[in-house]
């Protein structure tokens, strides 16, 4: 049953190419539309930029990015910002060289997608397309918990772009007055599962140089620290680094938040609080849902990327819904291999794998920075075979140590000069 299921799937993913490749030659001839293919990117971050790059450098098609963000700014690595080690430009790049490279910028957000017509619509425009890469990130599941959309303001999450200010803000403050900070951590899938313990390592490192009075409470929805294989390096650290300034308790689902007691109540019974991030379930924007393309995130075929409700359409990045991890190196390298399908499809190059074929998916490299000096990798390496769920493989540092921190520096630099350098 299982290998019928997965035969039928590689004939439709065939199927699916083929079609791709008929339709937008067959637009491209009819007159009607611009002489070069159109491919638009909707979203200006770690996956869409992967493949505005890799398109870009073909002079072959047409590109549009849609982006509300007049420029970007890298989730990786800035809690260093948050904490106050490092200014927030650190973290920050323009999207000049995407305007320089001929690419058509539009400052906006898409708010329809027009399947049948193949547009996309934004409050002014529509847009058509040929090819359509969505790499919009996530939105957060603010109804799992009651009370807190009423007081968003007061609980910033700070796991999308530009909202690392109002973290920041809300840590200073605590650095300064003391008491209980919070740091909730949901069930996965979420982005970056290392980043809420990153996120307490930092502050309490900054709570002992300060001379902070108070605790920073982890409140985690799982077992242990995630992803499984970091739970006992990330453990270590916080018991024995970190020990005076890091309650960690687990198992504790968040239930609801009264924002005014400032009380969160959990599986485990109510707890205190001063400040609190509440780190929400997360799932696919709504764009992504409202147009049929998946329940909690977009359905998509591997090796491919390609939705499986739509064969002109592609979701790279946090938004599809595979085992993948959620993470920017591996949403950066879908984005390239996207971009560089879609030039082969076109050059009538594409090869499909074939049937039994173990194709190699794009790689994630996540750090944990527990220290301004010391970092615990996390490498996943991940392969498919087509028509089957991915295998995903962890690879952790059984320890934090100083080489794992430069090489997540190291790493940053390289990937925000890969997506936004000359
Ligand atoms: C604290 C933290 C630490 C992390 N550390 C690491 C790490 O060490 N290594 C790693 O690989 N990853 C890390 N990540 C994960 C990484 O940031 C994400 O996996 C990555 O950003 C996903 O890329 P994306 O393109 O899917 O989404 P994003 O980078 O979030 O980009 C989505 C873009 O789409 C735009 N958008 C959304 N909706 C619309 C719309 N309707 N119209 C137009 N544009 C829209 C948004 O404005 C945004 O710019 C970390 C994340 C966090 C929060």
């Amino acid at each position: 049953m299982e290998h019928l299921d997965s035969v039928k799937r590689r004939a439709l993913l065939k199927g699916m190419a083929a079609a791709a490749a008929v339709s937008v030659m067959g637009c491209a001839g009819s007159g009607t539309s611009a002489a070069r293919p159109r491919v638009v990117v909707v979203g200006g971050g770690w996956g869409g930029l992967g493949a505005v790059r890799a398109l870009a450098a073909s002079g072959k098609v047409d590109i549009t990015m849609i982006e509300p963000n007049d420029g970007f700014m890298s989730c990786p690595l800035s809690i260093l910002y948050i904490a106050g080690f490092r200014p927030a430009g650190d973290f920050q790049r323009s999207y000049g060289v995407i305007d320089a490279l001929g690419v058509r910028r539009v400052k906006d957000r898409v708010l329809d997608i027009d399947r049948a017509g193949r547009m996309v619509k934004t409050s002014t425009q529509s847009i058509p397309y040929d090819f359509l890469v969505l790499a919009t990130g996530l939105e957060y599941m603010e109804e799992t918990l009651p009370g807190y959309a009423a007081a968003r303001e007061q609980f910033p999450v700070g796991f999308r772009a530009f909202e690392q200010m109002a973290v920041q803000r809300q840590v200073a403050a605590f650095l300064e007055q003391g008491g209980h900070y919070l740091i909730t951590v949901p069930k996965p899938p979420y982005r970056c599962p290392p980043a809420p313990y990153e996120r307490a390592c930092l502050i309490a490192q900054r709570m002992k140089e300060k001379g902070t009075k108070g605790k920073i409470i982890v409140v985690d929805a799982n077992k242990g620290p995630m992803p499984p294989p970091l739970a006992k390096p990330m453990l270590t650290v916080m018991r024995e680094m970190y020990g005076a300034q890091i309650e960690y308790i687990n198992e504790a689902d968040p239930k609801s938040i009264d924002a005014g007691r400032k009380v969160l109540a959990t599986s485990k019974g109510d707890i205190p609080f001063h400040h609190a991030n509440i780190i929400l379930p997360m799932r696919a924007p709504g764009l992504i849902r409202q147009a049929g393309l998946g329940e909690r995130f977009a359905a998509i075929e591997l090796p491919t990327f390609q939705s499986s409700k739509d064969k002109n359409l592609f979701v790279v990045g946090d938004a599809q819904g595979t085992p993948l991890p959620k993470s920017g190196h591996i949403a950066f390298g879908a984005g390239q291999q996207v971009g560089e399908q879609i030039l082969a499809t076109l050059a009538g190059k594409y090869k499909e794998a074939g049937l039994g074929d173990e194709v190699t998916l794009p790689a994630a490299i996540c750090w944990g920075k527990v220290s301004t000096s010391l970092a615990i990798m996390i490498n996943v390496t991940a392969s498919v075979s087509v028509g089957d769920p991915p295998k995903v493989k962890y690879q952790v540092d059984p320890a934090a140590n100083a080489a794992s921190s430069k090489g997540a520096m190291d790493w940053g630099t390289n990937m925000w000069n890969a997506m936004l350098g000359a």
